[in-house]
């Protein structure tokens, strides 16, 4: 039999997130969004509260959680304080954590487990190149090998945090194209350990974007950083057998972003639309103003029951590719209809920006285009569960 019901100790996981959370109000994420600063003062109080440790091994002294947990906390995060604060959750326990306990190689497994735990280090993921888009098969940062490891050249594009990151996981090609038997060969995965790198190596350069502006997205250079064999995760040229693990996790952390973002904006709107009086009554007692909060509650309960099912999946050792990938299409259009609702709900209240709801509605945007827009997932959904004929 199935159980729908979340265990206590998931229950207590989302109270004592909302409980910390309650600490850093909109002002403060206002603030930051403004400004463009990194939240120190939130990161440190998930590190001092252990939310880093979620899914690290109990061996190192980790609370041994999956997934699952990890998405239940960055649901909760994001209800409670939106996109920015969820986002962080992602970058240690789903970019490092999940992916480092899964691949990387002892000592270094260890060590940087526990301190990732113990908040020592942002973790920025670095796959989207500027020519290659959506076909990470067409990237070109290379990584020739050179005495006892291999030295990466090259340049990446939109990467998050990547200015304030001491590791990153960069995907780069260690066969040329023409020299793979198999085109999905020839792309490795590693581990670059900042604190390794001579300075002017690797150069950021931020953009000036609109989404989770705190977080800060970037262009990065790399030249001549040379990456210890040890450092490479999973098999060399076997790359693209190891970025499904992180892919998938990242799918299900942003299908619950999303779908905590848009809680909170329904609740935002709900609220609102029960104190504001137009016509001598609430407008939320308009079916123009109700319906489309409501669906915006059916569509988000949607998302997340296939989001848990993905977890769940992926802590079980399963294929979980295709949820997980509807998970992530379904949140991001539902957070993005709710979030706009929303603005519809406050008029032009919604415009200003210490209402909140603008800075949510171009936060809950982004994951229509990435970390895959959704015309890439109905591209893969047309041909591997439908079993369509390659469209791309
Ligand atoms: C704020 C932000 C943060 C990001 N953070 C990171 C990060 O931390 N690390 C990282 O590696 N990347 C990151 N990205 C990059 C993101 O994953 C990409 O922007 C996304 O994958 C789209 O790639 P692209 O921008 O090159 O679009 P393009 O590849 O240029 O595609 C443009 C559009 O064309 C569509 N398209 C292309 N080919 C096809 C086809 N065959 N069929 C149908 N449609 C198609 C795409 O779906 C897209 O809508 C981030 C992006 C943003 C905006």
């Amino acid at each position: 039999m199935i159980d729908y019901e979340e265990s206590d100790e998931q229950k207590l996981l989302r109270e004592s997130l909302s409980s910390l959370t309650s600490s850093f109000q909109d002002e403060y994420w206002r603030g930051k969004d403004e400004t463009g600063d990194f939240p120190e003062e939130y990161f440190r109080a998930l590190a001092e509260g252990g939310w880093f440790n979620l899914n690290v091994p109990n061996e190192l002294g980790g609370a041994g959680l999956g997934i699952s947990e990890v998405s239940i906390a960055i649901h909760e995060a994001a209800k409670r304080s939106g996109m920015a604060a969820s986002d962080l959750l992602m970058a240690i326990c789903v970019f490092a954590n999940q992916t480092i306990k899964t691949f990387a190689k002892s000592p270094l497994r260890e060590r940087l487990l526990r301190e990732l735990a113990r908040g020592e280090h942002i973790m920025s993921f670095c796959l989207t190149e500027p020519e290659a888009g959506v076909n990470a098969l067409d990237i070109t940062t290379g990584a020739n090998e050179e005495g006892d490891g291999y030295v990466i050249n090259g340049q990446k594009i939109w990467t998050t945090l990547a200015h304030k990151a001491t590791l990153m996981n960069v995907v780069a090609r260690t066969k040329q194209k023409d020299k793979v038997a198999k085109r999905t060969d020839g792309l490795s995965l590693f581990l670059v350990e900042l604190k390794d790198v001579k300075p002017g190596q690797i150069r950021t350069k931020r953009i000036d974007d609109t989404a989770m502006r705190c977080l800060g997205s970037n262009e990065v250079f790399f030249q001549d950083v040379y990456v210890p064999r040890e450092n490479v995760l999973g098999q060399v040229d076997r790359g693209w057998d190891v970025l499904p693990v992180l892919l998938n996790a990242e799918r299900i952390a942003t299908a619950s972003m999303s779908i905590g973002l848009g809680e909170l904006v329904v609740e935002k709107a709900v609220n609102y639309a029960k104190e504001r009086i137009v016509f001598s009554r609430p407008i939320g007692k308009n079916q123009a103003i109700q319906f489309p909060l409501a669906r915006s509650k059916a569509d988000l309960e949607c998302a997340w029951a296939i989001a848990q099912r993905a977890a769940w999946e992926l802590d079980h050792d399963k294929d979980c590719s295709v949820s997980a990938n509807i998970a992530a299409y379904l949140g991001a259009r539902a957070a993005f209809f709710a979030s706009d609702k929303a603005i519809q709900t406050y008029g032009g209240l919604g415009y200003a920006k210490n209402s909140d709801i603008e800075r949510h509605w171009r936060d809950s945007r982004l994951f229509r285009t990435g970390p895959v827009p959704e015309e890439m997932v109905l591209n893969f959904l047309g041909q591997r569960v439908l079993g369509l004929p390659r469209s791309y």
